[in-house]
């Protein structure tokens, strides 16, 4: 058996909670006969719809994470959600530093260190989202930004926590309606430099960890990005939010794959 690919996407600020719970389930129904030991599903809403998407959603299809959460589990800290709330919904993952926590709400790598210990010691999947910006691939420092985004972010983690981090790279000159995608090869050449890293870092068990390209995956560039070895999943954005259309690309994707030998 080939192994096993991840397809995920993160809903941002978008839909309302009927609309999360529709795509979610339509999402189900067509992916349904996928089996879920050759991919891992995910999916990322608003906080305000989780609660009713952990009620009307089978996990068995789907996993659900939340978008980001403090690392305390109470206090004074008006509009934020602390690990124990999100315990509460039983979600499955939590993904930190998302590429618009960093850049439009200022956080650093130091809270997300807080946070990916907060999430593991609650037993969460932590999705460590880490990525590059324009200025700095065109500074030649891609790889040492990269690998200060682990080092900080994963610091202390202990290494029986290793099976629940996995670790998406989306360059910030690729996400979103101004990205360009990253080329496979960009993106294969910086994937090796996260497992190096991650090796570094945990030693060989971090091989386990697997680690996601994000950043205008398309119908179009998803085959070329899966293919690539140290690829092991897709983080998409806007390309998946209608559930036709991710079915669609995850099967063409997994078709790739099967079809490579
Ligand atoms: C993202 O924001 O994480 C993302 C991958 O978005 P898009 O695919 O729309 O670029």
């Amino acid at each position: 058996m080939n192994k096993k690919l991840y397809f995920g996407s993160n809903l941002k600020m978008y839909k309302s909670i009927k609309a999360t719970i529709d795509y979610l389930q339509r999402l189900i129904e067509n992916t349904k006969d996928i089996s879920r030991d050759e991919i891992e599903l995910f999916i990322i809403p608003s906080y305000t719809s989780l609660e009713s998407a952990t009620k009307n959603v089978d996990r068995n299809y789907v996993k659900l994470g939340a978008q980001n959460m403090c690392w305390e589990e109470e206090g004074q800290f008006t509009g934020e959600i602390s690990p124990v709330m999100l315990d509460e919904l039983g979600i499955n993952l939590v993904m930190i530093g998302h590429s618009e926590r960093r850049h439009v709400f200022g956080e650093t790598d130091v809270e997300e260190n807080l946070k990916v210990k907060a999430a593991l010691n609650h037993n969460f999947t932590a999705l460590l989202c880490i990525g590059e910006t324009e200025d700095e691939k065109r500074y030649g420092i891609s790889d040492e930004v990269l690998r200060t985004q682990l080092k900080v972010g994963l610091h202390g983690v202990a290494l029986s926590q290793v099976g629940n981090i996995w670790i998406a790279y989306e360059p910030v000159w690729s996400i979103g309606v101004n990205g360009t995608p990253a080329t496979a090869d960009y993106a294969e050449k910086m994937h090796k430099v996260i497992k190096e890293c991650l090796v570094e870092i945990f030693g060989e068990k971090a091989l386990e960890i697997p680690v996601l390209y994000g950043g205008s995956v398309n119908p179009n560039n998803a085959k070329d990005l899966i293919v690539q070895p140290s690829i092991d999943g897709l983080f998409v954005g806007r390309a998946a939010w209608q559930a036709e259309k991710f079915d669609q690309l995850i099967r063409e994707a997994k078709d790739t794959v099967d079809n490579q030998k």
